[in-house]
């Protein structure tokens, strides 16, 4: 039974075990799959207005070299350099610097800011060598009142490859503020963009209130790992911030830029797990529920099996004696000549009669003859002490006791003791009248014989205690075979009294 209970409660909980384990890989691969939207999007976003700004650069540079229009009028020459895009609204300034880094032409200003931008990396990059477009770290515009940006750079070649300038166009850091700020991936996460030297562009949530512009996370595993595996996600704790995150990356287009988004899986598990505590709080509480019920069932059934036995018990007891009735001798007698023949052992069997009870009943009712009957009773459960030993109330005045692995001596013994019992006791204190009791025993033993059967003995016992009776009764006698069948007498035991 308790293994059926533990079989069924494990069952409860490998089934709960089982659906919290799939909701929980069924929400995380959902968290993970809106990073990975996220990613995909915001880069591509930032991907299309850098490549705008790029043709925009391309052709201000070609613009630039191209006969003729240095010559233009000013206002002309700035609608040749710079189109459209130039008016976008995340542009800062597109401007044209000498080769010493003055700044030559800008666009939306008819006369040129009088400044030097020869200490700008954007500038630096382009004077030795091809680079391509650069991309510049964060810096304070100087043109437009300190406003964070990042610059694109292209170097303008001379006719023989000399360094003639260059053509810049600034990206207002609000640009990728607006874009980030658009985004909700849940609590504790994080979105970036780096340069992939390390340089913090912008980082929403930032650490220090300013996007963490400019500030260097090369030496942070993070970004080490992203530059090791490019694109591959991992967990990693954050330096700048100390929580543990998921994270997913990717370079922008051609850039020099990785973009990155961190989602902290205890964030975005938080609902998952308020709901796997109350779903195992409800099931550990049903296992409980259940094994209280199975307990209680459990106990309901012992306790109806224990009436049962009970009323087992009361069926087979005589009531005035409280000793086992006939039936209860018969079925224990058959059982211990079982025993007795399986174990080769003797079995003794004592039938006791009341002398002349009768009197009794005749000279001082029959309520007096029952007292007197349990007081018999009582004696004769006194006198025997073994376990197996086993008496009842045979009928009547009628007494019958089991000795299992008994032999004449031990059974004569143990019948003279009860005779005497009884002849010496008070048998109804009420009626001092009465005098004594006294009783005749029959007995009989079987040698492990096989063919004997219980109402064998039974039958010899009550032989012997004929032979009793005959001989004046108050006395034991023990049935011999030869002489009963010789109708000779029977051994008699009796010590006296
Ligand atoms: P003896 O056995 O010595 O030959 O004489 P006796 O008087 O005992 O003989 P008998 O067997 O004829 O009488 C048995 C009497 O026992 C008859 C009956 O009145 C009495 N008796 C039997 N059962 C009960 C009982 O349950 N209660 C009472 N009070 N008397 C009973
Ligand atoms: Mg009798
Ligand atoms: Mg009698």
């Amino acid at each position: 039974m308790p293994l059926i209970v533990a079989a069924l409660v494990a069952v409860i909980i490998l089934a709960q075990g089982l659906t919290l384990w799939r909701s929980y890989q069924a929400t995380w691969q959902l968290a993970v799959h809106s990073a990975e939207n996220v990613l995909n999007t915001v880069a591509a976003n930032i991907e299309r207005n850098l490549t705008v700004i790029d043709l925009t650069l391309r052709g201000a540079e070609d613009a630039f070299t191209a006969d003729g229009v240095k010559d233009l009028p000013p206002g002309l020459r700035r609608m040749v350099l710079f189109d459209r895009a130039a008016s976008a609204r995340y542009l800062g300034a597109l401007v044209i610097l000498d080769r010493d880094g003055n700044l030559i032409e800008e666009s939306g200003s008819p006369q040129p800011h009088q400044l030097n931008l020869a200490d700008r990396d954007y500038f630096k990059a382009q004077v030795n060598g091809k680079t391509g477009t650069y991309v510049s770290t964060p810096f304070q515009s100087r043109l437009r009142d300190n406003d964070p940006s990042i610059a694109l750079s292209r170097r303008i070649s001379g006719p023989d490859g000399q360094f003639e300038g260059i053509v810049a166009a600034a990206l207002r850091l609000a640009f990728f503020q607006s874009l980030l700020n658009a985004i909700n991936l849940g609590p504790e996460s994080v979105i970036a963009i780096t340069r992939t030297d390390g340089t913090v562009i912008l980082r929403s949530p930032s650490t220090d209130g300013k996007g963490n512009s400019g500030i260097s996370v090369a030496a942070s595993p993070v970004f080490q790992r992203m530059i090791a595996k490019p694109g591959q996600q991992f967990s990693e704790r954050s330096r700048l911030d100390g929580i543990d995150r998921y994270y997913l990356h990717t370079i922008i287009g051609d850039y020099p830029l990785l973009l990155s988004v961190g989602i902290s899986p205890a964030a975005a598990m938080a609902e998952w797990t308020e709901f796997a505590l109350i779903s195992s709080a409800l099931t550990i509480g049903m296992c409980i529920l259940f094994i209280v019920l199975i307990r209680v069932l459990r106990l309901a059934l012992l306790r109806s099996q224990e009436v049962e036995e009970q009323l087992e018990i009361l069926a087979v007891t005589d009531e005035l004696t409280s000793l086992p009735n006939r039936r209860a001798f018969d079925l224990a007698l058959a059982s211990e000549m079982r025993r007795a023949a399986r174990h080769r052992t003797s079995l003794a069997v004592l039938m006791l009669d009341v002398d002349h009870f009768k009197r009794v009943n005749d000279n001082f009712g029959h309520a007096v003859g029952d007292v007197v009957l349990a007081r018999i009773a009582k004696e004769i459960s006194r006198s025997i002490r073994r376990p197996g030993d086993f008496a009842a109330r045979y009928g009547g005045e009628e007494f019958t006791v089991i000795l299992p692995a008994t032999e004449t001596g031990g059974a004569s013994f143990i019948a003279e003791r009860m005779r005497l019992a009884i002849a010496s006791m008070e048998p109804c204190p009420n009626e001092p009248a009465l005098g004594k009791v006294t009783v005749s025993i029959g007995i009989s033993v079987t040698m492990a014989d096989p063919t004997t059967s219980g109402a064998d003995l039974v039958a010899q016992a009550d032989r012997a205690l004929y032979e009793a009776k005959g001989a004046g009764r108050n006395r034991v006698v023990i049935y011999q075979p030869d002489e009963f069948d010789n109708a000779v007498g029977a051994t008699d035991v009796t010590l006296g009294g």
